[in-house]
């Protein structure tokens, strides 16, 4: 597992919310992230408590082509 700083995802009352800087530990076979404990209180605690995030993206929404 390699500790990395990365860019976490997360539906959010039916929208997008997008965290950056958030320390991970990605395995390097299969890509997978974990977070600590902490970190998961730390995203769930900021999304219920700030009314207005830092800026605004706009996501770009994909579905699967068939054939
Ligand atoms: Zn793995």
């Amino acid at each position: 597992m390699e500790k990395k700083n990365i860019r976490y995802f997360q539906d959010w009352k039916g929208h997008l919310a997008i965290f950056e800087n958030i320390p991970a530990l990605i395995c390097s076979m299969c890509g997978e992230k974990l977070f600590s404990g902490e970190t998961v209180d730390q995203i769930n605690t900021t999304l219920w408590n700030t009314p207005h995030p830092t800026r605004h993206e706009e996501a770009d929404v994909y579905q699967l082509v068939s054939g």
